[in-house]
């Protein structure tokens, strides 16, 4: 690296009004601007890997909010993935990171994991030790590959096809979320590809600085990709992640698209108002991955203000604290994050009266850690990811 990155660096300190884990912590070292003096003092040979060093790099949820606001344009996050590189290569990557990994590259993983953790009793001591375990997750159903075909044709007249990446947590995880976009892409005219043969997107293993695996799983999924190049226009994704990665890190022969984008930017859909909002008062939380790796804003709250009586959150823009392996791997910090988006979501619904509350969000990384986050701090607000939105109101009956 890139020491010319690291000296675009003017120690502002900017990205401190942003960085969830300086918002909690208050340790310079939290922050883009602690963590990119750490390594220059690394790089210059002044210091050495050492525990501390590796603690302040792996507290970084690599959100991007500091790059998002950073008024000289420091690319932190190539920074952190590099440097995290660096110490995969220094043999500093813990065995219980070297398997996690291993098992997400597998895709199934996910859902077995999910699965362990429901069957360790609440009260076990291995909740203290797999912080995954004690948090409120969904049930893994039936894989995808199971519940839907490899094409899903348009109900009416066909606009265009897509290739729908889902992404592990939606294919294992939420699948009724991903069973609702192809429906709602159908009937918009949109017939939909799945490729079961398509792995991990492969962010965790680039934010984990092993982009050995990335290398492999992208272009895995790039050969595969190749395959619709003659059949589809677009590949889509309702993955904030899974987006992100696609976007900035592969190299395809078509464009990707998160699901707001292709419906409000190419099919310019219009779900009509209705004067009662449909009787639901919406917040929307912006995932980093969506904002702030795919500056995309305002398509989401076009749709909600559409659908319901949407207002923007105070502190929408705020990370939610997820950040994939974070999560498990400083749990504690993670859930300290999440405990300070949950008090800016009780916030904002404190004025929305009678109507039926949803917090709704685009990426399933951020529903499983908001929902955990809610729950915890006994706000029953549910939690649900945009296209579940479209979908019900779809099957609502209209005056
Ligand atoms: S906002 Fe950018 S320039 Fe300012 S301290 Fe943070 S990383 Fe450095
Ligand atoms: S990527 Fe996010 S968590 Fe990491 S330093 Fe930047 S703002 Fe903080």
């Amino acid at each position: 690296m890139k020491n010319e990155s690291l000296s675009l660096c003017v120690k502002c300190g900017t990205c401190r009004t942003m960085c969830p884990v300086f918002r909690v912590t208050g340790e310079e070292g939290g922050v883009a601007r602690g963590k990119i003096s750490i390594l220059q003092a690394l790089y210059n040979g002044d210091t050495r890997f050492s525990e501390e060093t590796l603690d302040f790099l792996n507290r970084c949820v690599t959100c991007g909010s500091c790059e998002f606001v950073c008024p000289r344009d420091v690319p932190f996050l190539e920074i952190i993935e590099d440097a995290r590189e660096k110490a995969v290569d220094d043999g500093q990557i813990s065995l219980a990171k070297k398997i996690a990994l291993k098992l997400i590259s597998g895709n199934k993983g996910i859902k077995g994991t999910t699965k362990l953790a429901h069957l360790i009793p609440g009260e076990s001591g291995l909740n203290f030790k797999i912080p995954l375990i004690n948090r409120h997750i969904p049930k893994p159903g039936k894989p995808l590959d199971s519940i839907l075909p490899d094409y899903s044709p348009s109900t009416g007249r066909k606009v265009f096809d897509v290739v729908y990446f889902p992404g592990c947590a939606m294919r294992y995880l939420y699948t009724d979320t991903a069973k609702h976009l192809v429906t709602v892409l159908n009937r918009l005219g949109v017939g939909v590809y799945l490729d079961f043969g398509q792995k991990c997107c492969g962010f965790p293993h680039l934010t984990a600085g092993d982009r050995k695996t990335f290398n492999t799983l992208s272009t895995h999924n790039s050969d595969r990709f190749s395959a619709f190049k003659e059949k589809a226009d677009y590949i889509v994704t309702a993955c904030a992640t899974c987006g992100s990665a696609l976007k900035n890190n592969y190299n395809l022969p078509m464009k990707v698209l998160d699901i707001n984008e292709l419906l409000v930017d190419v099919l310019d859909v219009h779900f009509g108002e209705r004067t009662d909002g449909n009787g639901l008062a919406t917040r929307f939380h912006h995932p980093c991955h969506l904002l702030k790796h795919q500056q995309v804003k305002t398509q989401p709250e076009r749709i909600l203000s559409e659908l319901s009586d949407y207002e923007e959150m105070a502190g929408s823009d705020f990370c939610c604290g997820f950040g994939g392996s974070f999560s498990v791997f400083e749990g504690k910090l993670s859930r300290q994050i999440g405990d300070k988006k949950a008090k800016m979501v009780k916030q904002s619904f404190a004025e929305a009266g009678i109507k039926k509350e949803v917090l709704v969000t685009s990426c399933p990384g951020c529903m499983l850690q908001l929902t955990d986050s809610l729950k915890r701090n006994e706000i029953h607000v549910p939690v649900k990811h945009i296209i579940d939105i479209i979908f019900e109101q779809m099957e609502e009956p209209h005056d």
